[in-house]
């Protein structure tokens, strides 16, 4: 059972941020690229906003040789961009500290016991301790094996826990490995399962978008919605990720985690409260409603694809299998699209459409509402083609959404257009949203679990891939698509009417 968390719910409805408990942060991958360009200036941006506790440090741990001079070195690098007070620089550098050793050797543990003890005492932490895991997947059941053997994983007045970054396990199988390695040494309460997309505002706005206005949940159904698609998409190519997203492939990157958490948030039902508990129940309710994919409907349902080179502003673009460590035959996807169905009485019949990929048309992610049409159309006249009403929520860039209706176009009597109302965060309130990694952080110092993923959403959502992983392994059913485009026109058959949003 999850504990309620009392000053989560009593200040849920409040503008007031709550402030982080007395706690460290202990990152192991110190020494990485998520550390360098997330998690430090996340936790910097807390700090400057007085969103830490006084009794608080940072503790990064890698293989590579520091000493706690070099990393505060590195970290100033990182955050004075960020900020030009010099003084409130240096009173985050002294307390940032370092330790370096090999995950699987448990003398770095006994180190690490030692010093977390003498850290916890010196900044009077109560021995609060998060861990967050910023180091490549399979070193994650090392590092928590080896807590549990020095005991830092025990929690007796206090709190230890750990977040971990996805992907969390590459399949099923490995993904329950994992977390049957995890519950040896944590309560399902301790553990932080990360999807740094449930961070964002404009995600986050979709539940108070639907639960905090009258007007939406009436014709949020099957009656009144045609379709819902939701794009994530990449113009980039696959950059430095290469070594890890060769073996992933597109639908374990995005699909098992974002895509269908999206998903969830958009299609579950109303929460009885904001509680954890109870948001994460109807997720898990959500995705256990998702109808499997078996092998008779896989190819009907989803379309896999992968980038070939192209000219994109006069510049040649390289293809996926023209990458640096990518190999010359690979058939990893790039670009995934599917209809999804939920099998519940609010959706039934509905087609949800996920698509999305590397190197396509532009950086977005999006989820498109389009409405039904009108029963019957008064102005049904040959050359008069009504629109369907349809809601844009922008979750990225542009965060807002916009809602297009019918509107007479002046002149003509019969003449209509389409109108488009639209709300932009930036326009509206007068500060840059926190970001994801700030919320996220925050919300585990604070024990607030309702936006990490819970271990039966993770499994639910590896046993529906997994029939699709499968087939996938064994038969070569990919599409290629030129880079620069919205994808392979083979996705296009998943519609038998409408066409993709943005098309
Ligand atoms: P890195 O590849 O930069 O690795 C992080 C650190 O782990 C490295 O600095 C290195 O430190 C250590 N490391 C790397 N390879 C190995 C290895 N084979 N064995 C042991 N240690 C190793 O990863 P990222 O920082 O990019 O990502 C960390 C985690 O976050 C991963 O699980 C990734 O999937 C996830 N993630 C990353 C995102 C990003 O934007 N970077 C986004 C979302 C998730 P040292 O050699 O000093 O020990």
């Amino acid at each position: 059972m999850e504990k309620i968390n009392k000053k989560i719910i009593s200040q849920s409805n409040s503008c007031e941020e709550i402030k982080a408990d007395k706690s460290s942060i202990i990152i192991f991958g110190a020494s990485g690229d998520l550390t360098s360009r997330k998690l430090i200036p996340a936790i910097f941006k807390l700090f400057k906003r007085n969103l830490l506790s006084e009794n608080f440090y940072v503790l990064g741990v890698a293989r590579t040789q520091m000493n706690d001079q070099n990393f505060r070195d590195k970290t100033k690098n990182i955050i004075s961009n960020l900020c030009k007070d010099e003084k409130i620089i240096n009173r985050f550098l002294k307390i940032i500290y370092y330790q370096n050793g090999q995950y699987n050797d448990i003398n770095l543990y006994k180190i690490l016991n030692d010093k977390i003890k003498y850290l916890d005492d010196k900044y009077k932490t109560n021995g609060n301790n998060l861990f967050y895991f910023a180091t490549p997947p399979d070193i994650h059941s090392i590092i928590i094996k080896k807590l549990g053997e020095v005991g830092l994983n025990d929690q007796k007045n206090n709190f230890k826990r750990v977040i971990i970054e996805k992907p969390f396990g590459s399949d099923l199988n490995s993904s329950n490995s994992l977390d049957d390695e995890l519950h040896k040494y944590l309560e399902e309460q301790q553990i932080y399962r990360i999807d740094h997309y449930l961070g964002k505002e404009t995600v986050q706005n979709i539940m108070m978008l639907r639960f905090a206005n009258i007007i939406f949940e009436p014709i949020w159904n099957y009656k009144y919605i045609d379709n819902i698609q939701i794009t994530v998409s990449e113009s980039l190519g696959i950059g430095h990720r290469a070594g890890y997203f060769e073996n992933a492939g597109l639908l374990r990157d995005m699909f098992q985690n974002h895509m269908l958490q999206l998903l969830t948030l958009v299609a579950m039902e109303p929460p009885a409260s904001l509680e954890p508990v109870s948001v994460r129940n109807e997720k898990v309710k959500l995705l256990k409603s998702i109808r499997p994919f078996n092998n008779k409907n896989i190819d009907d349902n989803l379309v896999r694809g992968q980038y070939i080179s192209s000219k994109i502003d006069d510049e040649i673009v390289p293809g996926y299998r023209e990458e640096k460590n990518v190999a010359k035959n690979s058939c990893t996807e790039t670009y995934v699209a599917g209809k999804f169905f939920i099998d519940n009485w609010r959706w039934s019949g509905v087609p949800f459409y996920l698509r999305s990929g590397k190197r396509l048309k532009k950086k977005l992610s999006q989820i498109a509402i389009i409405f039904k049409d009108v029963p019957h159309s008064i102005f049904s006249h040959d050359f008069i083609n009504l629109e369907q009403n349809s809601l844009i929520l922008n979750v990225q860039p542009d965060e807002g959404f916009s809602l297009y209706i019918q509107a007479k176009q002046p002149g003509s009597k019969l003449c209509l257009n389409t109108l488009n109302m639209d709300f932009k965060y930036k326009n509206h309130f007068d500060f840059d949203p926190p970001e994801a990694y700030e919320r996220l952080i925050l919300d585990a110092l604070i024990g607030d679990q309702t936006l990490f993923v819970r271990s039966d959403a993770m499994k639910i959502s590896w046993e529906l891939l997994e029939p699709i992983i499968n087939k996938w392994k064994k038969e070569n059913t990919l599409n290629f698509y030129e880079a620069g485009t919205w994808g392979p026109k083979e996705s296009s058959r998943l519609f038998k009417n409408g066409t993709w949003y943005p098309l």
